[in-house]
């Protein structure tokens, strides 16, 4: 690869001030391992486990015990991690439809949730294509106050004036792709607690934990949440899974979110594993150590982006609870340069050149760099960003840290040659 000794020297710097910081990630995946591998040994994970099952799946005993590993690793009662879970937003949706009646009121506390989740949601109103509005549950937002912090007085103040509608508080850990802080999991259990305590009728508090998983040694499930949701294709898929999500959280929660993927009187004792339980239970017992690879890639992109002048989020030395970087790049030129220098360090498709292009459903031209292993995958080394002020570039991933600083070495060569 085309880069330059300062580039490189840079890089040996930056690994040298983030040594403490890459010995805590360290501490925390050796400790997330021993976790995985302490339940992997409690449920037998045996070769038999991997067969794949067919038709109504019925008695796969994969099936079964990946559902109980992970309600386990996330400290859960109950869970299901399943490859007929398309992608993230598939199981947030599960999730919601299956606490959510007519009448309810979702209060989310966390400002607007995750794009993809304004048309499950129906936040533009019922327009007929199946959405909660459509279902007559009611949306309410609470904002986080300007300092960045969750707004306890403005939920108090929701939660007296819909009182029991409320069905479903909703948090979501990550800052997606919002300039917002992200959420450690002590603060979703103070929230989770205040909630609890303020609201005596105890609504469900589901989280959106994309991107979460891993970055710290507890789960949102453990600290209070009935229910946290995410994707195999970001962390807990360890880069492995081929597809996937999973929802875990209290038996009651999970039952009806089980009665959702499958049907009332099915739930969760039907479902072909189609040969994915291998790469899932593999994906588990990578997820502690990809994730801390892709945390790592992060940091080093915050520590050379800043020496270079840039604003990122967050900072190089700041403690992490999702992947996601951005660096903030000003113009459309460095943007596009940035993203060239993560595609060609890409294990596939290096050879392709990105370019901006009008995505259905979203208002400004978007950049794309991705050449993953798992179509979209974004545990993988990737970055994006919608072409308008100020050129934030959202990264994340690398399923191994000497690639992903690579990724972040061509896209600094990138962005500083120009
Ligand atoms: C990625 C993500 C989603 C949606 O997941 P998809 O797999 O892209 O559908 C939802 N919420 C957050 C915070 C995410 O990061």
């Amino acid at each position: 690869m085309q880069i330059s000794e300062k580039t490189r020297a840079l890089a040996r710097e930056a690994e040298i001030a983030l040594a403490p910081i890459f010995a805590d990630i360290d501490e925390i995946s050796r400790a997330g391992t021993e976790r995985v591998l302490d339940i992997f040994r409690e449920e037998r994970v045996s070769e038999g486990m991997f067969a794949a099952s067919t038709g109504y799946g019925y008695g796969d005993s994969g099936r079964d015990t990946i559902d109980r590993i992970a309600a386990k690793i996330f400290g859960a009662e109950a869970g299901f991690m399943r490859p007929s879970i398309i992608s993230g937003t598939h199981a947030l949706t599960i999730g919601l439809f299956a606490l959510l009646r007519p009448g309810d009121v979702m209060l989310s506390v966390t400002g607007a949730p995750y794009d993809t989740l304004r048309e499950v949601i129906g936040m533009d109103g019922a327009n007929g294509d199946g959405s909660l509005a459509d279902f007559g549950v009611e949306y309410a937002g609470v904002e986080f106050t300007p300092e960045g912090k969750i707004d306890y007085p403005a939920i108090a103040a929701a939660l007296d004036r819909y009182g029991e509608r409320i069905k479903v508080v909703f948090l979501q850990r990550s800052k997606g792709y919002l300039a917002r802080p992200t959420l450690t999991v002590a603060q979703i259990g103070e929230a989770a607690a205040f909630v609890k305590a303020h609201a005596k009728h105890n609504p469900y508090v589901v989280v959106d934990n994309c991107y979460g998983e891993f970055t710290e040694l507890t789960e949102p499930t453990a600290v209070g949440a009935d229910l946290i949701i995410g994707s195999l294709i970001k962390n807990p898929g360890g880069g492995m899974a081929d597809i996937g999500g999973y929802l875990c959280g209290t038996a009651r929660a999970v039952e009806l979110a089980g009665n959702r993927l499958c049907c009332p009187g099915v739930g969760l004792d039907a479902g072909a594993s189609l040969g994915q339980n291998r790469n899932i239970l593999r994906g588990l017992f990578y997820a502690p150590h990809t994730t801390a690879q892709a945390l790592k890639t992060a940091h080093l992109a915050a520590y050379m982006f800043e020496a270079g002048g840039f604003d990122v989020l967050p900072r190089a030395m700041e403690r992490r609870s999702d992947i996601i970087q951005t660096v903030t790049l000003h113009n459309r030129e460095r943007l596009c340069a940035f993203c060239r220098g993560i595609q060609s360090a890409s294990p596939v498709d290096s050879h392709v050149t990105p370019e901006p292009w009008a995505m259905p459903g979203y208002a400004d031209e978007v950049i794309m760099a991705a050449g993953a292993f798992v179509g979209g995958a974004s545990i993988e080394l990737s970055a994006d960003a919608p072409l308008r002020e100020p050129f934030t570039v959202f990264m994340q991933g690398g399923l191994t840290y000497e690639s992903g600083r690579l990724g972040i070495m061509a896209a600094y060569e990138e962005v500083t040659k120009m």
